[in-house]
């Protein structure tokens, strides 16, 4: 995305632009973005959306794109954009148009693509860059006359040849810093066994602890699988993960209802339903296998009757269900992730993304220390980097 956007823009301004892909087509990933209807921005661009270690430079870099600046991108390409629950989407609902769009502005500005062009280092300095590429029979091939060089390699997710490291062998080549990272916006595996709520799909408030501490909290629908849990909330906390061995998922399967109003909803419940059994005192509240599944951890019979249980006995069966712990084991790879932590730290490029160790080449998108949560953050950010190192290159107006 960033490669692709920057591109345009530097040949709309008159730049003799290339581009080199490792892969046998450009913008592949697009086409799986968003469940295949890429989700290429949001309404809220609050900066917190994004996780960095170094929240200023990112404010800095946000305010290079505003909203009507990417609108703008978007109209010049000919892509209508329609807004839902805040996601911005093209307005086919179609990944392919997004991508359909860039290239074919990409081949009416003449733009020359180079395919199969797997970048392995870049030598020389401003001005004069030389560029060691390999093709697809892992022929190298070195060419010079590149002027300034942007890096656009994305990060370690998404489908690639093989687990190789994109372009953080070349920056690291140069003498930058990579932030270790891992695979986020993934599903993730716990060690609690998950066979009898495998296949449940459910709203729920999923809280990430790490060393006892309270990370952050999300809403919405969590998946339950026969790993473990996923779903967007879990994605959205993936990208905190930093120390699995010391971390817990808190569910909270009736977020409807606070702390504070249980003991006063149990009590009307437990008058009305007296008779029941415990499984049927809970419809209504949770789907029938997730209600014996926590039933099961609070150790109670399903088919008890809540009057034989005393109130503090019942709060504890709900307390089991607003507070039930999921212990992570894996990460899902990097294969199955949308993004990958971790990256060059922001203060190694300047305001308009120029690193600071090879003056000349701009380091970009997914290859920088900033993951966004899901909703169209991440290609934004892409999208941002571009215009923002543009703006670098070119001679203000
Ligand atoms: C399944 C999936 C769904 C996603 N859905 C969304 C979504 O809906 N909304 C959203 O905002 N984000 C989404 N993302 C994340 C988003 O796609 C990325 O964060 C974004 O594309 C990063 O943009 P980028 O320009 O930095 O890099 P990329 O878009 O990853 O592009 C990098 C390009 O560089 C090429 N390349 C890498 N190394 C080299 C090299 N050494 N030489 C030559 N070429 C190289 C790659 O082949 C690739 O084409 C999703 C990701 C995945 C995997």
């Amino acid at each position: 995305m960033a490669g692709m956007a920057a591109a345009i823009l530097l040949a709309e301004s008159g730049k003799h632009v290339v581009i080199l892909e490792r892969q046998e087509r450009i913008g592949k990933k697009i086409l799986l973005t968003g469940n295949g209807r890429c989700n290429i921005s949001n309404t809220d661009m609050d900066a917190s959306n994004y996780r960095t270690d170094d929240a200023v430079c990112l404010k800095r870099i946000l305010e290079h794109c505003t909203e009507k600046q990417e609108a703008a991108f978007w109209q010049s390409l000919g892509m209508a954009v329609r807004e839902v629950k805040g996601g911005l989407y093209p307005e086919t609902n179609q990944a392919a148009t997004v991508l359909d769009c860039l290239r074919f502005r990409i081949e009416e500005l003449g733009i020359r693509v180079c395919t199969d062009a797997y970048v392995t280092q870049i030598r020389g300095s401003l001005g004069h860059f030389m560029i060691c590429r390999k093709d697809a029979e892992g022929t190298e091939k070195t060419e010079e006359g590149y002027t300034q060089i942007l890096l656009c390699c994305g990060g370690l997710a998404g489908v690639y040849k093989e687990a190789e490291q994109n372009g953080f062998g070349i920056v690291r080549g140069m003498g930058h810093a990579i932030r270790k990272g891992h695979p986020a916006l993934v599903p993730v595996t716990c060690s609690e066994d998950m066979k009898a709520i495998a296949g449940v799909r459910t709203q729920a408030k999923v809280t990430l602890f790490q060393n006892g501490r309270e990370v952050l909290a999300d809403t919405g629908e969590l998946q339950l699988t026969k790993e473990g849990i996923s779903g967007i909330p879990v994605f959205q906390l993936t990208r905190y993960l930093d120390d699995i061995k010391n971390s817990r998922f808190e569910v909270d399967f009736l977020p409807f209802l606070t702390e504070e109003e249980l003991p006063k909803h149990l009590n009307e419940r437990t008058e009305r339903m007296r008779e029941r059994s415990m499984e049927q005192f809970f419809a209504g509240w949770l789907q029938k296998k997730l209600t014996l599944y926590l039933l099961k951890r609070s150790g109670i019979r399903a088919e008890q009757k809540p009057k034989a249980l005393s109130e503090k006995q019942l709060l504890r069966v709900v307390r089991e269900m607003k507070h039930c712990s999921f212990t992570p084991v894996a990460l899902g790879n990097y294969r199955q992730a949308q993004v990958s932590v971790g990256g060059v730290p922001l203060s190694e490029v300047d305001e308009h993304l120029q690193s600071v160790k090879v003056p000349g080449i701009y380091i970009t998108g997914e290859m920088l220390d900033v993951t966004g949560a899901c909703g169209g953050y991440n290609l934004h950010f892409a999208l941002v980097c571009a215009m923002t190192a543009v703006q670098g290159i070119l001679p203000s107006p």
